[in-house]
């Protein structure tokens, strides 16, 4: 028989509001819903973690991310930003983390690429095949991946490292670098691709051609594709996901099978600097702990109010009253530990 979810109750005050900010009502419930969504996926990948993947400790993590949400909300723009929550911090199988990360990781990197108005931005897009080299029989579904991304990895440091070191190759004239992998599915399996935003010199470019030989030689691959920046909308492509959060769904709901697959993935890919920055670029570090405290923009200011939600198992539900903090991804009321 099919369970009938529990709907969420109407939005208390403060949520509400007056008549008068009726956009901001819609922005924090639109919010909710949003992170609610993304709570009940991560409930059925945790799941399958536990009782398909078995790997119970993990799938544990994913099925308590996101327990409690913390927002502030400014009461003269109306603006709600999440403050904090208990994030597991596995953004490449859940999608609530994913999508956090992808947040943060634009609010990190936005002011450090604006910092250059005066240079000129490119997309490089650069795939290559997967290595011919057989790899050995008892060789594991991740290490063919972790294979394939090795040419990658190898074939941009080879490319850089001319620029570094000899200030030669296709990439001389490139002032700065972010360089971001991500892993896709294809019917003849995993595809890992570097998304990279190039800055130059105004007016100056990268020879393709030139680009695509030394390419070629070092990976094997011939697709390159190289397009001028216009918007932020170009850019944040590149800070969106290293795993595709909707490969995970069939049919509206979490496949285990994929989130078997994807945990693979998870395998070849954790620990790695998924993003990097050379040269104007280099040290900026990758690591998002999703727990740390959001730094708020500068442009809200004034009078707020923080407002703290805990998943009820169908929707978030406010929790009143006063005293709770959520700090380090740990949810406290007073001394004790929720
Ligand atoms: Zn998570």
């Amino acid at each position: 028989m099919a369970v009938k979810e529990k709907s969420p109750p109407s939005v208390g005050a403060e949520e509400r509001g007056t008549s008068s900010d009726h956009a901001d009502r819609k922005t924090l419930t639109q919010r909710l819903d949003k992170y609610a969504s993304r709570k009940r996926k991560g409930c059925q990948i945790g799941a399958a973690l536990c009782d398909v993947i078995l790997v119970p400790k993990l799938g544990n993590k994913v099925l308590a991310c996101g327990r409690y949400l913390a927002f502030r909300k400014f009461h003269e723009t109306g603006q709600a930003d999440l403050l904090s929550g208990n994030f597991c911090n596995q953004h490449l199988l859940c999608v609530a983390c994913a999508a956090a990360r992808a947040t943060r990781l634009w609010s990190k990197w936005q002011p450090i690429i604006q910092a250059f108005p005066e240079n000129d931005l490119y997309m490089l897009n650069l795939t290559w095949p997967p290595p011919v080299a057989k790899l050995a029989s008892t060789a594991g579904p991740c290490d063919e991946l972790k294979a394939n991304i090795a040419v990658g990895i190898a074939g941009w440091g080879k490319l850089w490292g001319n620029r570094r070191k000899h200030r030669k190759g296709p990439l001389a004239g490139v002032l700065g670098a972010i360089v971001a992998m991500e892993v896709t599915r294809n019917p003849a399996g995993w595809h890992p691709h570097f998304h990279c935003i190039v800055m130059l010199p105004r007016g100056q470019r990268v020879e393709v051609v030139d680009l695509r030989g030394h390419w070629t030689k070092q990976t094997g691959g011939r697709q390159i594709r190289l397009d001028r920046i216009h918007s932020d909308k170009d850019l944040r492509e590149v800070f969106k996901y290293s795993v595709k959060p909707e490969d995970l769904m069939e049919n509206g709901k979490v496949d285990p099978m994929a989130v078997q697959d994807r945990y693979h993935v998870y395998q070849a890919l954790k620990g790695k600097r998924l993003i990097r920055g050379y040269g104007t670029f280099h040290g900026v570090k990758d690591i998002v702990d999703l727990n740390a405290e959001a730094e708020l923009s500068d442009s809200e200011t004034g009078e707020y109010i923080d407002l703290f939600y805990r998943w009820s198992g169908s929707y978030y539900e406010r929790v009143p009253g006063e005293g709770l903090e959520i700090k380090n991804g740990r949810v406290k009321r007073g001394k004790y530990v929720l």
